[in-house]
């Protein structure tokens, strides 16, 4: 019966959004956790609720012209989807990547909105980003793609508005050039982006914010079953912000981290990438801008060019790279090789195929909508102290954090819970679903 009406809703999706893989993706995983909850709440049923939660708000697509530093003209594609705005303003990152189009933007967005019911905090869905791709590009250049990007944006965002923040591509650097040409559009020193630096009204832990909340998570999911990160050996994938904050929280926590990646290949450390060997890594990759094979050089251990970690035997699995780098193969050998927890700090990086792996093998699996919220959250925070005109201090915001992420786990478990086992995507998603479907419902047919 709900299968029959999963598929329904999901014809009627792919024929709207013709081409666009990853939403469609998205809306399913959603679709099949939420489609037989709402069957039995009318109140649902009958207001459409989860048609109108797939479609955006408002989409806005932009042509963003700049010169390199050959005096060439350069003309990239902007977005920005407003996804939902029935709990709070829309609130989601900016991604630069040549991989960005319309489709991955949506599923991003799409998944911000349950993501950002579940932090508890007053914040609705939305992403965008650019498919310039911040390689190879001069600091002159990345600022010209920012402030030209910036020049379109700045009329749809606004503190009670739109807020984005980083994403692929987009870290400190990116979001200081684009708060700068918005303040001198609007002459308004306001908290329009979230990730600002700390001398200029960013939030301590906003950095550490995502890969440290996915390891408070995934220690959640551990604890749930009677055990802990102590001890554990743990594959990263990545090398970015999200992956470098989450082997700072694992060592802190006692576990030990393996491997890292960027899109060229893996290094492997069997012993351990601890913390000098992790600022080697921050160096490397947010001043140098290398790649990770440059690790593999410095401190003697195995590269494997254009592989995927997963082949690494582990106990806790962390991808935090980008959407779809777990197949159904690479799942299989993960649980095949011991592998109990998933703790996911990118969006959708396990495929439906690789999901069902983890799910049938009933290891703990946190999908990104709950694991890697920390971020967002922490955004959150970061808005507030903005409109406190107020810095708390690193041990309040990480409290702050710690607490929502069990929060979080808790909502997955009040909805997921079968038994001992947790199914957190069914958790997550009627956990996120509920708040927001509420709202809409409060609020008329908007
Ligand atoms: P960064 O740009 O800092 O790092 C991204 C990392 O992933 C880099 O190592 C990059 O390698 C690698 N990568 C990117 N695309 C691919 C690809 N197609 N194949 C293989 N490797 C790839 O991004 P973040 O760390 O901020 O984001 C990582 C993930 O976490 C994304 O899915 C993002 O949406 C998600 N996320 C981020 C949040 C945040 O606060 N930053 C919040 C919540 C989720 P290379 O340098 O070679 O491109």
């Amino acid at each position: 019966m709900s299968d029959a009406k999963v598929k329904k809703f999901m014809e009627g999706i792919i024929k709207k959004n013709p081409g666009e893989v990853e939403f469609h993706q998205a809306v399913l995983e959603v679709a099949e956790s939420t489609i037989p909850y709402i069957e039995k709440n009318q109140k649902y049923k009958d207001t459409k609720i989860l048609e109108r939660i797939a479609e955006p708000e408002r989409v806005i697509m932009f042509r963003v012209p700049w010169l390199d530093d050959k005096g060439e003209v350069q003309i990239n594609r902007g977005f920005r989807i407003e996804m939902n705005s029935a709990i709070g303003p829309y609130k989601g990152g900016l991604r630069l990547h040549p991989t960005v189009y319309l489709g991955l933007l949506k599923f991003l967005a799409f998944e911000q909105v349950f993501k950002n019911s579940l932090t508890t905090l007053p914040m609705g869905g939305g992403k965008g980003g650019s498919d310039f791709d911040p390689k190879g590009k001069s600091d002159n250049e990345v600022m010209k793609f920012c402030q030209s990007f910036m020049s379109e944006l700045f009329r749809h965002i606004g503190p009670d508005t739109d807020v984005p923040a980083g994403d692929i591509g987009v870290g400190g650097r990116e979001i200081g050039f684009m708060f700068g040409q918005y303040k001198r559009l609007r002459n308004e020193f306001t908290g329009i982006l979230t990730g600002k630096a700390l001398n200029w009204g960013g939030s301590l832990i906003r950095p550490e914010a995502t890969g440290y909340g996915c390891v408070y998570f995934t220690q959640a999911m551990l604890e749930a079953q009677g055990d802990s990160l102590k001890g554990k050996v743990c594959t990263v994938s990545g090398s970015g912000n999200v992956a470098q904050y989450t082997v700072e929280k694992v060592n802190q926590l006692g576990g030990t981290c393996v491997t890292l990646s960027d899109s060229s290949g893996t290094i492997h450390d069997p012993k351990g990438i601890d913390e000098k060997k992790l600022a080697f890594v921050m160096e490397l990759k947010n001043v140098k801008r290398g790649r990770i094979k440059e690790y593999a050089t410095k401190f003697g251990c195995d590269y494997y060019e254009g592989k995927r970690p997963w082949g690494v035997t582990c106990d806790v699995a962390f991808p935090s790279a980008t959407q779809n780098e777990i197949n159904g193969a690479d799942a299989k050998v993960l649980v095949k090789n011991g592998c109990t927890a998933v703790g996911e700090g990118a969006n959708m990086p396990t495929t439906p195929e690789g999901i069902k792996v983890f799910q049938d093998a009933k290891i703990c699996y946190g999908p990104g909508k709950a694991a890697n919220a920390g971020g967002v959250a922490t955004s959150g925070l970061e808005m507030s102290q903005n409109s406190q005109r107020l810095a708390w201090t690193r041990e309040e915001v990480d409290t702050k954090l710690h607490g929502i992420m069990i929060a979080i786990h808790a909502q997955c478990e009040k909805y997921g819970k079968a038994g001992k086992y947790i199914d957190y995507v069914k958790g997550a998603n009627i956990g996120g679903f509920v708040k927001v479907a509420d709202a809409m419902l409060d609020q008329g047919l908007v």
